[in-house]
């Protein structure tokens, strides 16, 4: 219901890039609006385990590839002959298409051979068909959907932007104690989303004037 909504939404208001969510969202889900062009940014489940993606060579060099924490890690091997999986950097993210849309991390992965530059897809899990024989997410058993993400959790701009999602909770809590006990004051459901379309105007109208002033200044409390 939830992807239905999004993508309603998203149809019906351009310029809506995606949604936030909790970790309710798996790959399938994230799947499907990806697909429609939308981002998905939300926490990754937390069985979700490391898999191997692929051993990368360039010249005389093998880096290990391994998905974890939602993006492309490198297995470093440490002088305790134990390993650890290092985040490698994602320069940037693509979406290509234009009814369907795939989308990818350009990742530079640092080398004493120089940066390789490498770009794997994120987000969608591709089906049979869609690659060649033998290529494609499904053929292979990787749900890339469920361990790439679009924006992965331990990201500068994960952590920017997923925050609205607690904004929107607040949102929800105010129009609860707007009320009185926290009870609807309108019945049906045309008198009842007049009443929603009217305090998001109001809470939006706040905002703006709010940001307008500029933020104000917090006092710190004992
Ligand atoms: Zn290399």
């Amino acid at each position: 219901m939830a992807v239905e909504g999004v993508i309603d939404i998203m149809a019906a208001a351009p310029g809506c890039m995606g949604t936030l969510y909790d970790g309710a969202m798996r790959g399938v889900h994230r799947d499907a609006i990806a697909r429609y062009g939308g981002l998905v940014i939300n926490k990754q489940h937390k069985g979700n385990e490391p898999q191997f993606y692929e051993s990368l060579r360039r010249g005389r060099c093998t880096h290990e590839l391994w998905a974890a924490s939602g993006r492309i890690a490198e297995k470093v091997p440490l002088v305790d002959a134990t390993a650890e999986l290092v985040p490698v950097p994602i320069k940037r993210l693509e979406r290509r298409g234009v009814r369907t849309f795939r989308w990818y991390h350009v990742l530079a992965i640092p080398c004493r051979h120089g940066v390789h530059e490498h770009r794997v897809g994120v987000g969608t899990t591709s089906r049979k068909g869609e690659r060649p024989p033998g290529e494609s997410d499904e053929e292979c058993g990787f749900h890339r959907a469920e361990h790439l993400q679009q924006i992965p959790e331990f990201t500068r701009t994960h952590q920017l932007v997923y925050p609205y999602r607690s904004d929107a909770e607040s949102g929800h809590a105010q129009l609860d104690a707007s009320l009185w006990n926290g009870r609807l004051i309108s019945y049906g459901v045309e008198a009842q989303q007049l009443l929603t379309l009217g305090f998001v105007l109001a809470q939006n109208s706040t905002s703006r004037a709010l940001h307008e002033e500029g933020a104000p200044t917090l006092r710190p409390t004992a």
